[in-house]
């Protein structure tokens, strides 16, 4: 394989064939600026550049590595798999065994079917959710991101109690009105607001909609008592509740954030960490909603590549190694110690950084007037520009930060506490040098 040794050469190229050069809009710098580093090769938390530069990896493609980039034992699996099959289109068993194993560990995920993205996994709980209660709304929370699904490609903006049917915008183009008019957006840690605009679509709302942990949009940790006020008034009106957990799921712990906070979603969403870093999606949750996906029900949902075996035993050997490691807790401690340090090294230097951590996702952001950032409205004014200084500066001294502030970032089992250590040492110096 041969390839220009050169990010800016190789973009160049790019931006002739594809929009933007990118296949996934966020990989094009657009929000930091600068061209976008080209990677070769990966292992554990380390990525290498087509020039030959290593970074320690804290995006970890955004989610999905939990054991970081070719794990040893995921690779066994996956390189045995691919002399095995690459995929059959026809009944196997690897992709029984993933099932069994998640449904043997998550007793709400009565049933499951497996997808090829997240994006397909919300899309198709939406389409269940719609036919099991002949509704046609769906409410979803402003900052929650769930893929590209047109409906959910909507957010009213904030002013919301006032939204007029017809008024209702998509953040995308090409989302017709009809669509985004069956989308009702609530503010997130807002059991008030929550209420009144539930009880206004009541009769509609098939679902309600949550990324249980909002990790698209900043680290948005929710308060427990927030999030059983949305199971209860869904219960009560007969509103299925779907949690997506697409980036939370097998992340932040074996349950999730559905086990973590012991609410029991009607429909839940995974994808990332489920595949070990192929692409795998999955939707599940109590039988008699599954029931309705075809080819049991009239719900129509299929795919030639869905439950590929060397996705399907990649995931299953992942999660399979995480659990034995008891990786949950561990990384939720490592991780807690690096934000922790970090942010009392930001301190230390009079900058306005916080770090806001749960389980081994972490964000660092602008300081607000709150602790905790929970909503939107609550973002620091100057987060977007600080950060940008804050990533070049980490950039250029072998950090990789995902290329946003909006971007959360991820510690996986690679990531040893004196990597961590050394990394903090790092991102304090040269955030401290950028920022003053
Ligand atoms: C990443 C993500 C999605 C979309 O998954 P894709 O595999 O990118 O389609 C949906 N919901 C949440 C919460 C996510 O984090």
């Amino acid at each position: 394989m041969t390839f220009s040794k050169n990010s800016k050469e190789l973009f160049d190229r790019s931006l002739k064939i594809t929009p933007g050069g990118v296949h996934s809009p966020v990989r094009a710098f657009r929000s930091v600026g600068g061209t976008p580093v080209f990677f070769k090769e990966a292992r554990g938390c380390e990525l290498l550049s087509v020039e030959g530069k290593t970074y320690l990896d804290f995006c970890q493609s955004f989610g999905p590595l939990i054991l970081g980039h070719r794990d040893p034992d995921v690779a066994a699996v996956v390189h045995e798999t691919v002399d095995l099959a690459w995929t059959f289109g026809a009944c196997e068993p690897y992709s029984l065994e993933l099932a069994e194993w998640i449904t043997s560990r998550v007793p709400w995920v009565e049933k499951l079917r497996f997808v090829s993205s997240g994006t397909e996994a919300v899309m198709s709980a939406l389409r269940v959710a719609r036919a099991a209660t002949g509704r046609s709304k769906v409410l979803k929370f402003d900052g929650c991101y769930h893929g590209h699904v047109d409906s959910l490609l909507v957010k009213a903006g904030s002013g919301l109690a006032d939204a007029v049917p017809g008024q209702a915008a998509s953040d995308s183009a090409g989302v017709s009105a009809a669509v985004a008019n069956e989308t009702i957006v609530a503010s997130l840690d807002d059991e008030i607001g929550f209420e009144r605009i539930f009880n206004q679509h009541a009769k509609d709302l098939a679902a309600v909609i949550i990324e249980p942990l909002p990790a698209n949009y900043g680290l948005l940790i929710q308060r427990g008592l927030f999030l059983r006020k949305i199971e209860a008034l869904c219960k009560t009106n007969g509103t299925l509740l779907i949690f997506d957990e697409v980036i939370s799921g097998f992340r932040v712990g074996l349950q999730g954030m559905a086990g973590l906070l012991c609410i029991r979603p009607d429909l839940v969403t995974y994808g990332k960490v489920i595949g070990g870093g192929f692409p795998v999606g999955c939707y599940g949750g109590r039988h008699d909603l599954m029931d309705l996906v075809a080819p049991s029900g009239p719900v129509y949902q299929a795919g030639t590549l869905s439950a590929n075996p060397v996705g399907m035993r990649a995931g299953l050997k992942t999660l399979q190694k995480a659990e034995a490691m008891g990786l949950w807790k561990d990384l939720g401690e490592r991780t807690n110690e690096f934000a922790a340090g970090l942010e009392s090294d930001f301190a230390d230097s009079g900058l306005r950084l916080k770090v806001a951590r749960f389980g081994s996702i972490f964000w660092v952001h602008g300081e607000t007037s709150v602790p905790i950032v929970r909503r939107l409205s609550q973002f620091a004014d100057d987060h977007a520009p600080r950060f940008k200084k804050v990533f070049h500066a980490c950039l250029e001294n072998g950090v990789y930060l995902a290329p946003s502030g909006y971007e959360v970032g991820f510690v996986g089992a690679a990531h040893t506490k004196e990597i961590l250590l050394k990394a903090r040492t790092t991102i304090a110096r040269v955030a401290r040098e950028a920022l003053s």
